[in-house]
């Protein structure tokens, strides 16, 4: 069987400019919560957008359940860390939208109801009627969460979502994330991208991780951890601290030779 998202010897650069991303290739099976890990200007962004259709590589392809991809679709959904919820529209009816637009022809009753319900799952409930400027940045990003997972699409695709968020924010969302995830009976397979090596261990089944000029894949881990994940004892474990480790020295060897080769 296909895997749900495959890179074949994937290339990318700006124009003129030296590449960013070199034979790129990786199979990620479905239902699978991928961490895509790297330093910044490493070009996990531009990966991604290369998975959601907004670029396309120079070299190589991305395959969907081996369709290439063409563009964006419903079938792959995108949190980014400014991702933009409609100013003139209340939370819910920015969620509402989406969701018809998706599922062309359901009335407009339904589509609200399931806003609704999703917002519930993310903890607004009572933030329904209120407009994203009413909202703490955390607030918002649960939206665009609760917007993301409303879509049900089978993939999430997500570029430091919680990047802007303060420590406390950023742990419940991200608990809210896997909870949201653990419990779907079809899991969505997730590329969620971060710099933060533990939120990449908590997080994810498996960790990539890109390394700097040209970005390319230095690292590919299985994270070992059993579900469901308690925070403290995770962080506390002496596996977690190994694999921690060793995925800080592979980042930094990689800096390294960027240095050099500057
Ligand atoms: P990351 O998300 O890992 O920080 P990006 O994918 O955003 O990395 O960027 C990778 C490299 O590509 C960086 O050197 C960045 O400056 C460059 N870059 C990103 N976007 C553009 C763009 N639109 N035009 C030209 N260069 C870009
Ligand atoms: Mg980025």
């Amino acid at each position: 069987m296909a895997a749900e998202l495959s890179l074949e010897g994937v290339g990318f650069s700006y124009e003129d400019a030296a590449p960013i991303l070199e034979k790129i290739d990786l199979e990620i099976p479905a239902g699978q919560f991928v961490c895509l890990l790297g330093a910044s200007g490493s070009g996990k962004s531009t990966l991604l957008r290369l998975l959601a259709g907004l670029q396309f590589p120079d070299q190589g392809r991305l395959l969907q359940n081996g369709k290439p991809i063409t563009g964006p679709g419903f079938d792959r959904g995108v949190v980014f860390q400014d991702y933009a919820l409609f100013p003139w529209m209340t939370v819910v009816d920015n969620i509402a939208i989406a969701i018809g637009k998706a599922q062309p022809g359901t009335r407009k009753a339904d589509c609200r109801a399931q806003a609704v319900d999703y917002l519930g799952k993310v903890g607004l409930e009572s933030a329904v009627g209120q407009y994203p400027f009413e909202l703490s940045g955390g607030m918002r990003q649960r939206a665009a969460i609760a917007r993301a997972l409303a879509l049900r699409s089978p993939v999430l695709l997500m570029d430091e979502p919680f990047g802007a968020l303060d420590p406390t924010n950023r742990a419940r969302l991200q608990d809210l994330l896997t909870e949201a995830w653990e419990t779907e009976a079809t899991k969505k397979t997730i590329v969620f991208v971060t710099h933060d090596i533990d939120e990449a261990l908590y997080l994810g089944d498996r960790v990539v991780v890109l390394g700097s000029t040209p970005g390319r894949l230095i690292a590919d881990l299985p994270v070992p951890f059993a579900r469901h994940r308690d925070r403290r004892s995770l962080f506390d474990s002496s596996g977690f601290h190994a694999l921690r480790e060793s995925i800080a020295e592979t980042l930094a060897a990689d800096t390294l030779r960027q240095l050099v080769a500057a």
